[in-house]
């Protein structure tokens, strides 16, 4: 096995990187770094994210600064203020036994003053965000004439994060000497350009396959109903209930909706997304990595090159458009050789982006059953048995309460002791799970059966067909418009001449019934009722008009609205969840 002393590097690197407790290089340090030393290359690392690729650049640039010389001679590029704050931390950690090297950071969203005043200080090395950059460059606040070694990291975030006029103007407005070297953990075709127009003959370097992510992330995903999102996600961290993760939310507002929902139902949880302001997201970033927050919700943009280890799971609350983006979500978990999970919460709608996804990434997504509440309470009461188990006693603190403790207690045997004490804690979540709902799926056999209409499904009479210019998505369209159904709770259509017949997931037939009766259409009064052609659940009969109570059977289908019908006594409806939670968050203690 190769060490960091063989790589070529000095004393005082590898002085410092032994205390941060790196012993071996990783597969890109122990491929990047001797040919980096070497500094007349360009070169291309692709590389995921975690695998250590900033020492594989940051050991050999350092050693390549000359600290005597007061001109920047490096400049890194990073799409994130927070990725670019961890490049330049890192760098200040492993240069400490450097004399006299600066390493500054710029970046959008904080003062640009302060930033013009670090860079008139002396800088060596420039960590930049583009947009920043290209300010300081027209304010003619940073001299870039000198800098030899360009650095291009998370090149494929910068371009999809539409920094391509950016990256461009700078690339073209430093020197035709430097070396450029880039670190992309996927080649698109536009880092393949970037690489062509800027650099020569880059010495390419693959660690793992691009496109493919980590192995020692598991991918899952859970198939719900869109409507149960919000309930899905809470039963995941319920199920975890160390869990410590980002949930990735394709836009703002969702990022922000969601991180207010967990908030409100009392988890440990905080947003992280661009419409912050930078002192906002310092200080999530910060609870973050501190772990005194347990959950970061957070956009692909915001959660750019967040340097936390140890995570132990990704959630995709939606899943993103671009694998690009799963990869780089899901390789925020399952870093420096650890194991974690990446889990997507998909729609049967969904589902072909898993397929393709795993396709793409040659990876396996295995589909996970939704926890019912049962296993919720398990899991809950085995954690908290294991926390009894680790718990340290204070005890100096505790002994002068143990003989009025003892006194309380002396009528209670140890098995009698132990229920007691545990259902101080089981009681509470077994209050939020006893009624919770199945949030799984049927199978796809099985939703196809009830499509089918062999189980749960009504026929339904109505008095206008094709000759009252009805197609079947007019059908669908005058339902959802009549009675808030939509069409992906109605089955098979069946057209005639002036009158027509669908099937319906039959807790939906008294909203139907409801929805049209008075109703007129092309003159004519609408009748509606359920055809006698195939027995239903709910006990619905042929030339019954006006709906009766649902079933309890029905609970829970479809996009029901509430039209006086009787309220739903399960917790899970509704966006209100489990309900709100009061048993202990245990990342809050921590
Ligand atoms: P990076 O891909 O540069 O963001 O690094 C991912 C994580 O791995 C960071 O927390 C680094 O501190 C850590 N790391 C990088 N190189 C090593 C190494 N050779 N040994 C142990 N940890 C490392």
């Amino acid at each position: 096995m190769n060490s960091f002393e063989n790589l070529g590097l000095s004393k005082a690197i590898l002085e410092a990187i032994s205390e941060l407790g790196f012993e071996t290089p990783t597969p890109i340090q122990e491929q990047a770094i001797p040919i980096l030393l070497d500094g007349r290359s360009d070169f291309v690392g692709l590389a995921q994210t975690g695998t250590g690729k900033t020492a594989a650049f940051g050991l050999p640039l350092l050693e390549l600064i000359e600290p005597q010389v007061k001109i920047p001679q490096a400049l890194i590029l990073s799409p994130t203020r927070e990725l670019g704050i961890q490049i330049a931390d890192d760098l200040k950690t492993f240069s400490k036994n450097i004399l006299n090297l600066n390493v500054v950071n710029v970046y959008g969203g904080a003062s640009i003053e302060e930033q013009i005043r670090k860079l008139k200080r002396g800088a060596h090395v420039i960590v930049a965000t583009p947009g920043r950059l290209l300010d300081l460059i027209r304010r003619k606040a940073v001299n870039l004439s000198a800098v030899e070694y360009l650095i291009l990291d998370e090149a494929d975030e910068m371009l999809n994060m539409g920094f391509k006029e950016d990256i461009d103007a700078i690339l073209s407005s430093t020197s035709e000497e430097k070396v450029t070297w880039l670190f992309s953990a996927t080649m698109p075709a536009e880092v393949r350009r970037i690489s062509k127009n800027y650099m020569t003959d880059p010495v390419e370097v693959t660690v793992g396959k691009a496109n493919t992510t980590n192995k020692n992330i598991e991918h899952q995903y859970y198939m719900l109903n869109n409507r149960d999102r919000y309930n899905v996600l809470k039963r995941v961290v319920d199920f975890y209930p160390d869990i410590y993760g980002i949930i990735f939310c394709r836009t703002r507002k969702e990022t922000q909706e969601v991180a207010e929902l967990l908030m409100k139902d009392g988890y440990n949880a905080d947003a992280l997304h661009g419409d912050l302001t930078q002192v906002q997201r310092d200080r999530v970033m910060r609870n973050f990595k501190n772990k005194s927050l347990q959950l970061l919700v957070a956009t692909d943009v915001a959660a750019r090159g967040i340097d936390v280890d140890d995570l132990s799971h990704v959630i995709h609350y939606n899943l993103p458009d671009e694998l690009e983006f799963y990869t780089h979500r899901s390789g925020r978990t399952a870093r420096a050789g650890k194991k974690g999970i990446s889990i997507a919460l998909v729609t049967p709608r969904e589902e072909r982006k898993v397929k393709d996804l795993s396709r793409r990434l040659k990876a396996d997504f295995e589909q996970v059953k939704i926890p019912v509440g049962k296993e919720v309470c398990e899991r809950q009461l085995m954690n908290f048995m294991h926390r009894v188990n680790e718990v340290e006693v204070e005890e100096e603190e505790i002994a002068p309460f143990i003989d009025g403790i003892n006194e309380e207690l002396e009528n209670l045997n140890r098995e009698e002791l132990i229920k007691r004490f545990v259902s101080l804690e089981f009681n509470r979540f077994w209050e939020y799970y006893k009624n919770a709902d199945d949030l799984n799926l049927k199978s796809t056999t099985q939703r196809r059966n009830k499509k089918e209409g062999s189980n749960g499904e009504d026929r339904l009479f109505i008095n206008i067909g094709k000759k009252d210019g009805i197609d079947v998505p007019r059908l669908l369209n005058l339902i959802h418009k009549q009675c808030g159904v939509r069409g992906k709770n109605v089955g098979r259509v069946d057209l005639k001449g002036v009158f027509s017949f669908f099937d319906v997931d039959n807790g939906f037939t008294d909203e139907i019934i409801k929805g049209f009766a008075g109703a007129v259409i092309g003159g004519r009064k609408i009748r509606i009722e359920v055809s006698g052609d195939r027995p239903s659940e709910s006990g619905h009969r042929k030339g019954r008009s006006r709906g009766g109570e649902r079933s309890r059977g029905d609970r829970g289908r479809g996009d029901r609205r509430d039209r006086g019908y009787r309220k739903d006594s399960s917790k899970d409806r509704r966006g209100k969840g489990d309900g709100k939670r009061n048993f202990d968050r245990k990342r809050k203690e921590a």
